[in-house]
């Protein structure tokens, strides 16, 4: 007889009777009140961005139960997710973790295969381990957030010697957003590339601390006793990315291949001056001169930080819904953008960047920059003061590219009633023939399924990674059904020309791992031949970016 209650899904394969003897375990480790079981009877509640929904994923493209765990488990240290993942094995029950679970418009906190275990990190295990401002790195549990460590810093006035890049939203885990190679607007801003040393759960449960963090501080003997995630690490862990021999660190992005439980960061340090600002473009094919000029400018550095370049309508959601500026429920049409740019005082397109360093400087860089894009017929330049609204997007852009996170830009999801999105994110060469090939298909393909086009360009070091934010509304089968239709269809789309996406919703993992095929898709056959040697029972997040374990049938998984 069973003796917990019935989940909305079981883990595939598995009775409830295993089910209860797995959950009674999973008791045992950590705590019946650290292991909530997802009901048959519950209902599924999104919540909100600020309070997300732990087993399911708040903005369902599919039916909402169908990415759904079968129970959530909140660890409270290493050691438990060490022993969770040795019962996972023992039971071949799949468990997929995360840090916070906000991972909207990805997938959230929901698994891949439904019926997962949820691993929950974020709750019990939030540690700022360390903060140091000489040598500007932080080590940070799962459950540090953006927010998290902003705070600190300004609580121990640590703000005038580092910052912290953060992403559009604040509430991320830091962590979280670094494993999944995302992004944020300082100089700092590709954040994978500013993580320095992780410690990670494998699949078997062991625990390993990558590049210097392998090598023990010193010999002393009472090191060696203590309990290994509890060990002073090496003191050059933050500070030397590689170590010795391989480097690892990067099959932990991604991946299924381990929990990350600790990682470095580094922070950036106070430039001692800052200037953020705008310049509105008129049309496309100035957008299309200005991401021309960018390129030489932000490989040169004069263009210091990660600028986008924001569609009108990305702003104008901002600041109302699509109902405030239109009653057509059709896609709005070039005259309407253009009503909309007018009624905002905006451009088109509109580029917001910043210059960081002292006065000389920026005074320096600003005129360069201004030199270059007011070249451009129509474009105006503006300072945040210089802006009159009450929720200005330039003011909160001013804030983000200085390492102040908000929660400012939540509001655009609100374009359409019950609004919720994916992320369509195909990588872009700096250059305005390439962008608008972009944006002509993308955009073209929205209206095809009667949704707008709501998009940016986000310049990295060396290319743009191009996000289209695909809103929907989630109470109408309809609307998801079209939102769904439309990325697939990108997908494929944007292969064709060679366009990959950087980043992807776990109903679109398949597909998208499927167009990254160069070879005899060589790629997935290496990566899956470290799945089944580091993970051999295949419990690690199955299916994650693509990547099945051998015991699982990838065709039974198609979506
Ligand atoms: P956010 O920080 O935006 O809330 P999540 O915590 O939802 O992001 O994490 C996004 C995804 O990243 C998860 O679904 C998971 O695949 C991966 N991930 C997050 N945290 C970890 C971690 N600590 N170890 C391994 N993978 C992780």
């Amino acid at each position: 007889m069973a003796s917990v209650p019935h989940p909305m899904r079981l883990p595939p394969g598995m009775s409830l009777d295993q089910f209860s003897k797995f959950i009674t375990k999973a008791h045992d480790i950590c705590g019946a009140e650290n292991v909530r079981i997802i009901e048959k009877s519950d209902p599924l509640h999104d919540g909100s961005y600020v309070d997300p929904c732990k087993g399911h994923d708040m903005h369902a493209v599919l039916e909402k139960d169908y990415f759904v765990a079968s129970a959530v488990i909140f660890p409270r240290e290493v050691p438990e997710v060490q022993a969770v993942m040795r019962l996972c094995n023992e039971f071949e029950v799949p468990v997929w973790p995360y840090s916070i679970g906000r991972n909207t418009g990805y997938g959230g906190a929901a698994p891949r295969v439904p019926g997962s275990i949820a691993m929950d990190l974020g709750v019990h295990m939030n540690k700022i381990l360390d903060v140091n401002v000489d040598d500007a790195t932080a080590l940070v549990e799962p459950g540090v957030t953006f927010m998290g460590l902003h705070e600190y810093l300004e609580k121990h006035k640590l703000r005038d010697r580092v910052w912290l890049d953060v992403p559009d939203l604040g509430g991320g885990s830091i962590i979280g957003n670094a494993v999944e190679r995302g992004v944020g607007y300082t100089p700092y801003g590709d954040h994978w590339m500013m993580h320095s040393g992780l410690e990670v759960v494998l699949p078997s449960g062991e625990l390993i601390r990558t590049g210097m963090g392998a090598m023990p501080d010193s010999d002393d003997p009472s090191i060696q006793r203590m309990r290994p995630d509890q060990q002073p690490p090496n003191r050059a862990w933050q500070l030397f990315n590689y170590g010795f021999g391989p480097y690892n660190d990067g099959i932990f992005t991604q991946s299924s291949l381990g929990i990350v439980v600790k990682m470095g960061i580094w922070l950036m340090p106070n430039p001692g001056g800052y200037q953020a600002y705008m310049i509105t473009l008129p049309s496309d094919a100035a957008l299309s001169r200005a991401l021309d000029l960018t390129k030489p400018l932000r490989v040169g550095m004069v263009l210091q930080n990660v600028p986008t370049f924001r569609h009108i309508l990305l702003d104008a959601a901002v600041y109302g819904p699509k109902s405030s500026y239109s009653d057509s429920d059709k896609p709005l049409t070039e005259e309407d953008l253009d009503a909309i740019a007018k009624k905002l005082d905006l451009g088109r397109w509109n580029f917001y960047g910043a210059v960081y360093g002292p006065e000389p400087v920026r005074n320096v860089l600003l005129s360069v920059i201004k030199d270059a894009y007011l070249s451009i017929p129509g474009t105006r330049f503006y300072l945040p003061e210089d802006r009159n609204e009450p929720r200005s997007v330039l003011k909160t852009r001013s804030n983000t590219l200085q390492g102040i996170p908000s929660l400012d830009e939540l509001s655009w999801v609100d374009w359409l009633p019950h609004g919720a999105h994916l992320f369509f994110s195909p990588i872009a060469k700096i250059s305005g023939a390439d962008a608008m090939a972009q944006y002509d298909i993308t955009a073209a393909r929205c209206r095809e399924a009667g949704l707008d086009f709501i998009g940016t360009f986000v310049v990295g070091m060396r290319e743009m990674h191009h996000i289209v934010c695909i809103v929907f509304n989630r109470e109408d089968p309809s609307s998801r059904k079209k939102a769904h239709w439309l990325i697939r269809t990108l997908v494929d789309d944007c292969a064709k020309r060679g366009w990959g996406e950087y980043r992807t919703h776990l109903a679109l993992m398949d597909q998208i791992a499927g167009t990254y095929n160069f070879n005899d898709n060589a790629q997935m056959k290496l990566n899956e031949t470290i799945k089944n040697a580091l993970d051999p029972k295949g419990v690690l997040a199955p299916g994650k970016n693509g990547i099945w374990p051998k015991s699982y049938n990838k065709a039974d998984w198609v979506i």
